[in-house]
């Protein structure tokens, strides 16, 4: 039966209803669900990938400012491992589960069979603009679903070229790139999804749950908050400054895994303040708005909401910004209100408050005081510590003696917790999301024990 659009589904005059049938349809031929699709699929988009790497850094230098080593590491060249592992496990991802069967049950065979779920949106946020929206398109696909994505608005280029190279490599009988903002994303939203598969902000993510519900539709929400990092004063001080500043100021600190925020104990601050602003010269320079290894702000919006934070607070280094590009140097900021905008809002941005605590336990009620985040770090040589922190504290991801480097290990799902986001993908998990992992339990006609069967009676329960 064709889909009528209904009121909800043409928001300011856009309606998505036709494509979304479209790819229903193919879906219904059952053509996405052989394992040769599926690498076909996969192999295309890595040819995507590798024959339009020059125009791809062009477009994240564009919107992002991004230098070509840091675009290849944590976008184009991530997204070429993560194909080559799902390729590399598909076959395995796709087999049966098998699990044992009950006594009661027998003879019989019971196991869990993955299948995909359907026509699936994903929504992508503009930090990492071609990894995160092309990284759960891995998932789905392998998963063997038609999809729909939706480039952040935000990162103008990068949205542009995906639309322009998706259709001219994958099968377009079960793909569309939609591209727009608020509207086209409202209008795409009304639809019925199998899946609905959202990065970016809280807000919104409360808003694609509520448009999901209508459907019950299930979602997985890639959402962010404030990763916190605790630096012991029991550390390797030289590396430690070293991974802190590599993580925080890496695409000038718009990233949903950064550190926000350290927690030092009291009395080792200025320590690690000083290892921390030897390791900015030494990675970007005296100049790191003349770098070329340093990244840009994304708009002038985010620019001034950046520039907010800074008022009423002690900057002890950086702060300098040039408003064409527009850019902030890496800041460091000593003890900030717990109330400050700085402490309150997720900073996503190349701002790093540095607040003192009395002990571990002091910086584990911190953390715990305050929302569940999607990363949490923490630096020690000791390993009790680093242990009590992971026994005491609930995040999404916790890294120690490093910062985003876990992000590399496709064997750990990636995700967050309460407020930092639900459900997971990377590697298995991706798959695992973007399909339904069905039980069955096969039983032939043998041996029909008649206790089951009413009439019951005395003597069969004796028995
Ligand atoms: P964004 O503005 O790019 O929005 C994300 C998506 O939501 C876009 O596709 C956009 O078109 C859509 N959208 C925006 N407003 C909408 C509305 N009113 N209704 C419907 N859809 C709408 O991204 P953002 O929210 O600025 O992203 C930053 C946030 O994302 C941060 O909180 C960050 O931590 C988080 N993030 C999380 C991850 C993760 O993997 N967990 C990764 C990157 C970013």
């Amino acid at each position: 039966m064709p889909m009528r659009p209904s009121l909800q589904a043409v928001h300011a005059g856009v309606c998505y209803l036709d494509k979304v049938e479209k790819l229903k349809a193919s879906f219904e031929t059952g053509k996405t669900r052989s394992i040769e699709w599926r690498r076909n699929q996969l192999l295309a988009l890595k040819r995507l990938l590798e024959e339009n790497q020059h125009d791809l850094l062009a477009a994240l230098k564009s919107d992002l400012g991004k230098c070509e080593t840091e675009a290849v590491v944590s976008e184009q060249g991530f997204l070429l491992s993560d194909i080559d592992h799902t390729l590399k496990h598909l076959a395995k991802w796709m087999q049966v589960r098998k699990v044992s069967t009950p006594l009661v049950a027998w003879p019989g065979k019971s196991f869990q069979q993955p299948e995909p779920l359907g026509t699936v949106l994903i929504m992508g946020a503009w930090n990492y603009p071609l990894q995160l929206l092309l990284a759960p398109y891995v998932a789905a696909l392998a998963a063997g679903n038609c999809a729909v994505l939706k480039p952040s608005e935000l990162a103008e280029d990068t949205s542009a070229l995906i639309a322009r190279l998706i259709p001219q490599y994958m099968d377009t009988t079960c793909v569309e790139v939609v591209e727009g903002g608020k509207d086209e994303s409202t209008a795409l939203l009304a639809c019925q999804w199998d899946h609905i598969f959202y990065t970016g902000g809280e807000a919104v993510g409360k808003i694609v749950m509520t448009a999901a519900a209508r459907h019950l539709t299930p979602v997985t929400l890639e959402l962010g908050g404030k990763s916190p990092c605790y630096v012991d004063k029991n550390t390797n001080l030289k590396t430690t400054a070293r991974r802190l500043v590599w993580g925080k100021w890496m695409n000038a600190g718009q990233t949903c895994i950064a550190p926000d925020y350290v927690l030092v104990e009291s009395g080792f601050e200025h320590k690690l303040i000083d290892a921390i602003k030897k390791e900015l010269k030494s990675q970007y320079s005296k100049d790191p708005l003349n770098s070329r290894d340093y990244g840009n702000i994304i708009n002038h919006r985010h620019f001034s909401r950046l520039q907010r934070y800074l008022e009423d607070v002690n900057v002890i280094y950086g702060g300098q910004v040039d408003p064409e590009r527009p850019a902030m140097a890496p800041t460091l900021v000593l003890e900030p209100a717990e109330n400050s905008a700085l402490m309150s809002d997720e900073i996503f941005g190349p701002i790093l408050p540095i607040i003192t605590v009395a002990s571990v336990d002091h910086a584990i009620r911190f953390i715990n005081a305050r929302p569940k985040p999607l990363a949490l770090y923490a630096f020690s040589d000791d390993d009790n510590v680093l242990d009590h922190i992971i026994a005491n504290t609930s995040s999404g991801s916790v890294c120690t003696n490093d910062t985003m480097l876990f992000m590399t290990n496709p064997e750990l799902p990636f995700g967050g917790v309460g407020n930092s986001g639900m459900g997971q993908y990377h590697g298995q998990a991706g798959f695992d999301t973007f399909s339904h992992i069905k039980t069955v339990m096969k039983r032939g006609f043998a041996l029909d024990v008649p206790f089951r069967y009413a009439p019951f009676s005395k003597l069969k329960l004796a028995l």
